[in-house]
């Protein structure tokens, strides 16, 4: 079962200044919030912005008060910082990284800082981003010392030919270009080291044997937590993805994940829409999903809420669990995830963020 319904947004039905209430049925008009240089008599440019922090098992039962204050706060900060640049008329990748690097600074997500562990103790990280209005795509993998995975991601994309690299060759090119670089101790956490330990010692008896339930609760759900995504739409009408993550904990050295893959873990496309991904990554690179999506709206027709469902199905029938965020032009935006929870959250003109964690 797929959860997360999509929601209609960010434009009002004659393509008015809109956003206010994402609830279904309700009127969307609005006024946006001060300093968002609205001019009387004529429409806002509509913008909106959604991010996801992770889906995985996350339940209210295991959650305490404090920790889901913390998982709230810093992603409103996060889609307050994406807002801010939107809201100045500043395009959609600025507002990606400018959202992005602040969850990355945060140990409560698995990308940057609270990067998980990989089966050799090493911490692995791995980044994307996209322009829809040129298709141009940039993307990170195998990081160890760069602080901030995504902007990386970005200056591969904007000063470099290229597409995508990986190792100490993406970080020689990193230095080059002034990225902040921090010795790999940096990417410690307590948390994150213990996960990596329960893992290993649960992996002592596999999870073939157990249950069904066991093998959902911890520690085998455990890597399923925190990859950051941003998609967004701007006021020039372009859309943009990025994602960035540490991937799974125990992976082996050297795997790559969907996040960095252009076409599995991000995607956007001015013509259809823009996509990031977060979940068992070999399932999302196998179903190529957040290509799918905009395919499914290209060639076949479907709305972004039926293209991002029928997608994630698609995950879920090859064994796959994880979540999504798509926003389309028209400011339509779904977050579907097949998980117990997934952080995610949208804003849009009128400057209040929402944060969803669980199936609400
Ligand atoms: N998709 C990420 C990966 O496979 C992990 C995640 O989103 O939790 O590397």
């Amino acid at each position: 079962m797929v959860a997360g319904r999509s929601r209609r947004a960010f434009l009002g039905s004659a393509g008015a200044a809109a956003f206010a209430s994402f609830l279904p049925g309700q009127s969307l008009a609005a006024e946006p919030s001060k300093g968002a240089g609205r001019q009387r008599g004529r429409a806002l440019q509509p913008f909106g912005f959604v991010i996801h922090g992770g889906a995985g098992t996350i339940e209210r039962s295991r959650m305490t008060p404090e920790r889901e204050k913390a998982y709230r706060d810093k992603l409103s900060e996060a889609l307050l910082a994406g807002f801010g640049v939107l809201n100045r008329g500043g395009g959609c990748l600025d507002a990606i990284v400018a959202s992005i690097t602040l969850m990355e600074d945060s140990p409560l997500f698995n990308a940057g800082k609270g990067a998980v562990f990989t089966s050799a103790g090493t911490n692995e990280l791995d980044s994307s981003i996209m322009d829809g209005r040129t298709l141009k795509a940039g993307a990170a993998a195998g990081l160890k010392r760069v602080k901030n995975p995504i902007l990386l991601a970005r200056l591969v994309m904007e000063q470099s030919p290229h597409v995508m690299m990986t190792g100490e060759g993406a970080e020689t090119f990193g230095a080059q270009k002034g990225v902040e670089m921090v010795d790999p101790r940096y990417f410690h956490t307590d948390e994150r080291w213990q996960q990596l330990q329960r893992i290993k010692e649960a992996e002592k008896n596999p999870p073939s044997k157990k249950s069904r339930l066991e093998r959902e609760a911890p520690p085998f759900n455990e890597h399923k937590f925190g990859t950051v995504g941003a998609v967004c739409l701007d006021r020039a009408g372009n859309l943009g993805a990025g994602t960035s993550t540490g991937g799974m904990t125990n992976k082996r050295f050297g795997r790559v994940g969907d996040s960095p893959i252009i076409g599995a873990g991000t995607y956007a496309d001015n013509e259809t829409c823009a996509v990031s991904c977060t979940g068992d990554g070999e399932y999302f690179i196998r179903s190529a999903v957040a290509h799918d999506i905009s395919a499914r709206m290209g060639y076949g027709g479907k709305s972004l809420e039926q293209a991002a469902a029928a997608a994630l199905e698609k995950v879920g029938r090859i064994g796959g669990t994880g979540g999504l965020i798509a926003i389309d032009r028209r400011g339509n935006f779904a977050m579907p995830f097949n998980t117990s929870g997934m952080y995610r959250g949208w804003i849009g003109a009128d400057g209040r963020p929402h944060v969803l964690i669980y199936k609400e």
